[in-house]
């Protein structure tokens, strides 16, 4: 497939848009005020960074409360129905907003009204939303936003653009420590039970030289920690001449003192050559995030996963021969349709055997569109949350262990805030990815400090900085 950067000629007539705005509202005494909630992935927590990049060009300032705000944006997640569900009850809460202000912009944007069925449901149900665009759209927000307030009426956007990267749009980052940084939008892969491809489009990667000039100004800004952002960043590179091995290595060689870490690694194209590279590198976390899903062959093949237990087994073996510290994370789905009490003890023993560091589970929720969502499902949902909780209580055991053998080691700690745990400590992250928070001082925010640790909770770690 081939990629479309979005021309310069197109930014230019956004930015003609953004300068109407900005003149409209240059009669206010104070600037509007913008609330902007991303749901869902960091991929979507990225998306939500460059719309506030785009509203502060046009002269919005932002608030956390929904009862200041001149406009209300929700940047929406599909991935589950709970996540859905939520955005409806939140949109719905917003109607005595309208009435008291009419003049309030509602935007819904994002993956779940990329979906042409719940796009049209939202704006049925809720005739008070202004503004509902999908994730192919977004750089055109500043002419989206300018047809509601100059011309008024409903705007509808859910024009899928396969192949579309727009660089160099604004981001307005929430933190000057930590960045994220997209390599590649969309996926190929069609799991069954997964709604990504079908709102995300087609796979596309950025340009290399596009991530290295980015990852380079972050780094002379001052961050340290870079969030290298794909759902299936293993499989980046397709249609330019380096791979995501390549990638992090041209990465890890700049110069400065930073940290490099990605997400999501699917196991299918997780390469041994993947594993040298995060192993020999000087600036790579220790940290693989590799979703199993499941521990049954023959439920890893109806959800087109496309490896098997075994492979799984051998790569974990593999890297934590190369990385002894590698703290290994997974996604695993329970009571996908079909899944038998056999299948979930294959879960259930991959989960003893491999003992994650952590693990994100979640119950399976039927996707409109996907292949999964047209299979029979007898299993109960009584039955499917026994076997859930069971899987906790195994998780939550490994996870303990996990972190139970940091008791008494130095870990390296970006320092990035105060305290997660508790407000007399301040907080930063290992090499490995994991919380640490010590007894610090403001001084500390921004540089990596040495920590002794004291004490392992199930989800971080305590420590005493040493000297
Ligand atoms: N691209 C990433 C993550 C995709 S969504 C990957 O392939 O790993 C994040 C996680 O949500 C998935 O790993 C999966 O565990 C979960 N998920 C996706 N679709 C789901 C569904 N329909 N029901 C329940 N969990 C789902
Ligand atoms: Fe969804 Fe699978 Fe793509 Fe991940 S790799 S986004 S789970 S289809």
């Amino acid at each position: 497939m081939s990629v479309r950067t979005v021309t310069s000629e197109e930014l230019e007539e956004q930015r003609i848009y953004i300068q109407k705005i900005r003149s409209a509202f240059h009669i206010r005494s104070t600037p509007p005020l913008a609330y902007v909630h991303s749901y869902g992935c960091q991929q979507n927590v990225s998306d939500g960074e460059r719309i506030k990049g785009i509203l502060s060009e046009m002269g919005y300032d932002f608030t956390e409360d929904t009862a200041k705000a001149d406009l209300i944006l929700f940047n929406t997640c599909a991935v589950r129905e709970n996540a859905v569900e939520r955005v409806f009850g939140n949109v719905g809460a917003l109607k005595h907003l309208k009435k008291k202000n009419p003049d309030l912009i509602i935007a819904v944007c994002g993956c779940m009204v990329q979906q042409e069925e719940t796009a049209k449901r939202l704006q049925k149900t809720f005739p008070f939303v202004d503004m509902i665009f999908g994730t192919h759209v977004l750089h055109t927000l500043p002419q989206l936003l300018c047809s509601i307030v100059f011309e008024g009426g409903r705007v509808l956007d859910i024009t899928e653009s396969d192949g579309i990267i727009a660089e160099g749009l604004p981001v307005k980052r929430e933190s000057k420590i930590k960045a994220s940084v997209p390599i590649m939008y969309g996926c190929n892969n069609f799991c069954t039970y997964c709604v990504v491809p079908y709102v995300r489009g087609r796979e596309r990667s950025r340009a290399p030289s596009d991530i290295i000039d980015e990852v380079k100004a972050l780094i002379s800004d001052g961050c340290k920690d870079i969030l290298l952002l794909g759902q299936n960043v293993n499989s980046y590179g397709k249609g330019t001449d380096v791979d995501f091995p390549e990638l992090l290595k041209r990465l890890d060689s700049l110069e400065g003192e930073f940290r490099i870490e990605f997400m999501t690694s699917h196991p299918k194209d997780c390469t041994k050559r993947l594993i040298d590279v995060i192993a020999e590198s000087s600036h790579i976390c220790h940290h693989i995030h590799l979703p199993v899903q499941c521990g049954s062959d023959r439920i890893l093949k109806a959800m087109n996963r496309g490896y098997t237990r075994e492979h799984y087994l051998q790569l974990v073996d593999y890297a934590r021969n190369r990385i002894p510290d590698l703290n290994l994370t997974t996604d695993i789905i329970v009571g996908f349709p079909g899944e038998l009490r056999e299948d979930f003890e294959e879960t259930l023993s991959l989960m003893k055997q491999v003992r994650f560091d952590s693990a994100f589970t979640f119950i399976y929720s039927p996707r409109l569109g996907t292949k999964a969502a047209q299979m029979e499902d007898p299993v109960s949902s009584d039955e499917k949350g026994k076997w859930f909780r069971e899987l906790l209580e195994v998780q939550g055991q490994c996870g303990s262990e996990s972190y139970m053998k940091y008791e008494g080691k130095i870990l390296n700690v970006l320092c990035d805030g105060e305290g997660r745990t508790d407000k007399k400590y301040y907080t930063g992250k290992s090499r490995q990815n994991i919380i640490v928070d010590f007894n610090g001082t403001e001084n500390d925010i921004g540089t990596f400090v040495n920590v002794k640790i004291t004490k392992a909770l199930p989800w971080a770690l305590i420590g005493e900085k040493i000297n």
